[in-house]
């Protein structure tokens, strides 16, 4: 495999405004010199009903950020824009999986969601109570968040790809008074009966009040005597709700992470730093315009959708596209499809995504007119450098820049990523360049001490940045011990990083995956970037099992590209390009070629899964796993996987 800055200058074209780094440098290095001073400024961008008091009340490990202010996020997201030009812009263009399209301008968001807070507090919602949303990806789904924001309720959105144990132990973690769900949703041509997973669920959660029930996909439903339709609440609900001004420390949300790693945590984020730090980020590192129509493909379930769906671009005033429904479905086309009716500027996907679709090669994204794109983006997992080059090239065709956006549902917001409303520097395939301006990150050692350039290390956040999450919710001990136990004063985010000789960053996969073979410590993103750069490979997940001689065994899972059948030969060869490109001690123990590798909804593998079918040891909690209506299907794929191992 070629090094990464190698494939980046024989990539070629991008262009640079002025000499690499200077601008981002002085803007970074002033942020850090005066944070408060800085984020302050960059806090007077949204709409405060009173101003802060304090900016930052840090009582390690807890910040609080623009203590006294208060203000509202729906207020920031709808009602500024509603007096002024932005009114009738569109604010979302809604596509469905079979080509529907809906869309919503501004004003008519705002008079959803004034209307949906009031039927809220007719149900006797109040401010700091909890309501659970497991909808699909319908422009409803942001009017509930929205409405819950208005009236100071705290959202809590369940993905609506998830099963009944799932919903039932966030609805009960959160106690929440309320679920909104849908008659149905639809994914891979299937309805998703989310209505009947709430009625199974029912039973487990004492603390519901009232299910409402939104009309969508012509599925026929019983309901019971805590259910309400939707259409039937809004047909008699006030035009304007006032909003509650909130205190800038208030909770907007709990979401619960994805669980790549472990059982889910209830995080929880705040309103007046939350949404400095997205309304800052976004403007940073997608520098929306006028004409820009955003497309992130992610799924509202996730943080993600959270934020670069909901919040941040709609503080901006910005158009957003909103896709329900899978990106292969009916053919593996839909995200390049959907750019090119709509117009795209900005894609923002995953690399999980573009892997699926780049097993299908050029023929199908070079049949769609891309041309309207002008920046590219990607967030979740480390972004593999073939991964990245195709994107560059095939998707961007060597003009966009792409933001490799590193970030988690703790950070609320991009932490590290290349700034193009700042400056475009030269890019590294796989590398998230730089922190975003304010944000201490750095890479140390196990004793917490910054480690010399090219060397692997944690990444660590060295202060409070706005958009850190409040605590768990309920659960402050749990908060102090997975995020400030490992290293005194410092944010630990469980990731492996490095970074290079001209100070870009890399995230190496998290601290928990790497391998110890031979007293060598190998992450298993370099061996996956290492497995998917032969030409057979599409996907790639490696683990390990304890061996005597050697500590650990490396064992890999492979997904071979379309067109491409695995062979005892086809095996050796690959063998022989890991010892050639990574070197013999990566040479791995066992390699299996499956079909899919088991995933968690929004597309990362958990490889802590594999791990446990290579060591026969317990599997552990799945309830993030890629289930829904594809639970069968993935229960399959676990047992073909244990034959394959076991075999
Ligand atoms: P859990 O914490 O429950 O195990 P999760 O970490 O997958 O789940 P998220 O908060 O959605 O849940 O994901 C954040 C993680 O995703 C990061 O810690 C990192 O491992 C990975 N990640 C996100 N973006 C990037 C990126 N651009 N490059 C490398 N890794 C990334
Ligand atoms: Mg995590």
């Amino acid at each position: 495999m070629s090094s990464p800055s190698k494939l980046y200058e024989e990539s070629g074209r991008i262009k640079v405004n002025v000499t690499p780094g200077r601008r981002l440098e002085k803007v970074s290095k002033e942020a850090l010199a005066e944070p408060e001073k800085f984020w302050a400024e960059q806090a007077r961008n949204l709409v405060w009903f009173k101003e802060w008091d304090r900016v930052l009340d840090w009582k390690p490990p807890f910040a609080r950020w623009f203590v006294g202010g208060q203000l509202n996020a729906s207020v920031n997201c709808l009602d500024r824009h509603v007096k002024t030009d932005t009114k009738n812009k569109t604010a979302i263009i809604w596509e469905g999986e079979s080509g529907e399209t809906r869309t919503l301008s501004y004003f008519q968001l705002y008079r959803q969601v004034n209307k949906f807070a009031n039927v809220l507090k007719s149900l006797g919602v109040g401010k700091g109570d909890r309501v659970t949303i497991y909808m699909p990806m319908v422009p409803e789904l942001p009017i509930a968040m929205l409405a819950c924001a208005r009236i100071g309720a705290i959202h809590s959105v369940v993905f609506s790809g998830f099963s009944s144990q799932a919903l039932v132990d966030r609805a009960n973690d959160a106690q929440s008074k309320i679920i909104i769900t849908a008659d149905g949703g639809v994914r891979k041509g299937r309805l998703i009966e989310l209505k009947k997973v709430v009625d199974e669920s029912l039973p487990s959660i004492q603390s519901i009040d009232h299910v409402i029930v939104l009309k969508r996909a012509g599925n026929e439903v019983g309901m019971g005597p805590r259910d309400l339709w939707w259409h039937d609440l809004m047909e008699g609900a006030k035009t304007y709700c006032p909003p509650e001004p909130v205190e800038s420390t208030h909770p907007l949300y709990i979401l619960y992470t994805s669980g790549t790693t472990g059982k889910p945590k209830g995080v929880m984020h705040g309103t007046g730093g939350y949404l400095t730090h997205l309304y800052a980020t976004a403007k940073w590192v997608f520098d929306f315009n006028k004409q820009d129509i955003f497309f992130c493909t992610a799924d509202i379930g996730w943080v993600t959708g959270h934020s670069y769906i909901v919040y941040a671009p709609l503080m901006h005033g910005a158009t957003e596209i909103m896709y329900e429904g899978a990106p292969d479905h009916p053919r593996p086309d839909r995200y390049w499809a959907i750019v090119e009716k709509h117009g795209a500027t900005i894609l923002y996907m995953t690399p999980t995504a573009l892997r699926m679709y780049m097993k299908y090669g050029d023929v199908v994204p070079n049949s769609f007119d891309l041309s309207s794109l002008r920046l590219l983006g990607t967030v979740g997992e480390p972004i593999n450098p073939e991964v990245w080059m195709w994107y560059f090239k095939t998707i961007g065709k060597e003009i966009c820049p792409i933001v490799d956006t590193w970030w988690q549902t703790e950070t609320g917001g991009i932490m590290l990523s290349m700034c193009t409303g700042i400056e475009t520097i030269p890019m590294k395939p796989g590398s998230a360049t730089f922190p975003v301006p304010g944000v201490d990150a750095a890479v140390v050692d196990e004793n917490g001490k910054p480690v010399p350039p090219g060397t692997k290390g944690y990444i660590v956040v060295r202060r409070p940045w706005p958009g850190m999450l409040l605590t768990l919710w309920g659960d402050d001990e749990k908060y102090k011990q997975v995020y400030w136990s490992k290293f005194a004063g410092m944010y630990y985010p469980g990731d492996y990083a490095m970074i290079d000789q001209d100070g870009y960053l890399w995230l190496l996969g998290r601290a928990d995956d790497v391998l110890k073979v031979a007293g060598h410590r190998l992450g298993t993103m370099e061996l996956e970037s290492a497995f998917v750069s032969h030409k057979a490979i599409a996907e790639a997940a490696v683990t390990s099992k304890p061996n005597n001689t050697k500590g650990e065994s490396i064992i890999a899972f492979l997904v071979p590209k379309e067109g491409f059948t695995h062979s005892d030969d086809m095996r050796t060869e690959i063998v022989a390009h890991i010892r050639n490109t990574v070197g013999p001690i990566a040479t791995p123990d066992e390699v299996y070629f499956v079909n899919k590798l088991p995933k968690t909804r929004s597309g990362k593998i958990m490889r802590r899964l594999l791990k446990s079918i290579a060591c026969g040891d317990k599997i552990g909690d799945i309830t993030t796993l890629e289930d829904g209506a594809a639970i069968d299907e993935v229960k399959q794929a676990y047992e073909d996987l244990k034959k394959v191992v076991r075999s």
